[in-house]
């Protein structure tokens, strides 16, 4: 199958890519890296009139420290997220979550802003940003807004993103010297989508965690927080009767939606699994 006909714009700047999307409405998609796009497109399931290309806008791509957060640009691909030092020393829990994500061909072409954006609740970033507290910047007519990443996620692929925004940016806060973090998933292959996946962070205080965020991926229409269970791992040591706790809190708290091969129960089961194996690598 091929795509239905469409123009094709090569943006300059972003000012001009949001007086595009305010003329054209839902007819019009921004592409990135087209990793996710152009198969939609392939297939018919997205018939847009109008394809902004914002590949050329050097604005958006990169990775730089601000003040207290790490900055990462919308365009800055997963190759350069796993490739980069700065991650590696300021958001350590993106490193070792970006080889998970498909492989190596897909990660040097597709963009961190349009996993963001596009919302996919089985996808890595979008759960690293909520496991980190991180925020997502959007232009829009209006400007610049700074959206938390918790209020980012509205439904399946849906956003807080208006129409006419684009994602240029997100902020992460620079990981302290007692942070804790950890990424475990299951699938079927490698680089499969996650069946389940859960991105965690956390402060440690002597053995004990605090500030503990635990955002599950392929359970819910967004990326999910357990935010029981974080509760009840605050101040806590994860040893191993905390651990059998927490894993009972949050097989009660997760209410998973199947898939095509995997019930709730197997949902269930399988994020207590990961839960134990993160806690146990955040004791030892
Ligand atoms: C075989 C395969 C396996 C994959 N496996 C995984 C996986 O395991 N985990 C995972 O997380 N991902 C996976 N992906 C998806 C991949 O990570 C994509 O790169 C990503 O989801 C979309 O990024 P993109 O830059 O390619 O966006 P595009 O395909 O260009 O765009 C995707 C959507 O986001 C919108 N968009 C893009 N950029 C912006 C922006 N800055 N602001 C607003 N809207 C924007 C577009 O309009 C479009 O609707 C896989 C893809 C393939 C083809």
């Amino acid at each position: 199958m091929k795509a239905a006909a469409f123009d094709y714009i090569k943006a300059t700047s972003v000012d001009q890519v949001i007086a595009l999307l305010g003329e054209h409405g839902d007819d019009a998609r921004v592409l990135a890296g087209g990793q996710t796009l152009m198969a939609t497109l392939n297939m018919r399931l997205s018939e847009p009139t109008v394809v902004i290309d914002i590949t050329g806008l050097s604005s958006m791509r990169g990775i730089e420290v601000r003040e207290q957060s790490l900055r990462i640009g919308a365009l800055t691909t997963h190759t350069q997220i796993e490739d980069s030092e700065l991650v590696r020393r300021h958001a350590p829990l993106l490193s070792d979550a970006a080889p998970h994500i498909a492989h190596r061909a897909i990660r040097n072409s597709g963009t961190w802003g349009g996993s963001i954006a596009y919302a996919d609740p089985a996808a890595e970033w979008p759960a690293c940003l909520l496991a980190l507290g991180g925020t997502v910047v959007v232009r829009g007519p209006q400007g610049e807004r700074h959206i938390p990443g918790d209020d980012f996620y509205t439904g399946l692929y849906s956003t807080a993103l208006r129409p006419d925004e684009i994602v240029t940016a997100c902020d992460l806060p620079l990981a302290s010297p007692h942070q804790w973090h950890g990424m475990a998933q299951l699938a079927r292959r490698h680089g499969d989508y996650a069946i389940v996946g859960l991105a965690a962070s956390a402060q440690r205080q002597g053995n004990a965690l605090s500030n503990v965020r635990l955002a599950f991926m392929g359970v819910a229409t967004t990326p999910w927080r357990a935010r029981r269970t974080e509760q009840l791992l605050q101040g806590k040591v994860p040893d191993a009767a905390t651990r059998d706790q927490a894993v009972a809190t949050l097989r009660e708290e997760i209410d998973p939606l199947p898939d095509l091969t995997n019930t709730p129960d197997t949902k269930r089961h399988l994020a207590g699994v990961l839960l134990q194996r993160l806690l146990a690598s955040a004791h030892a």
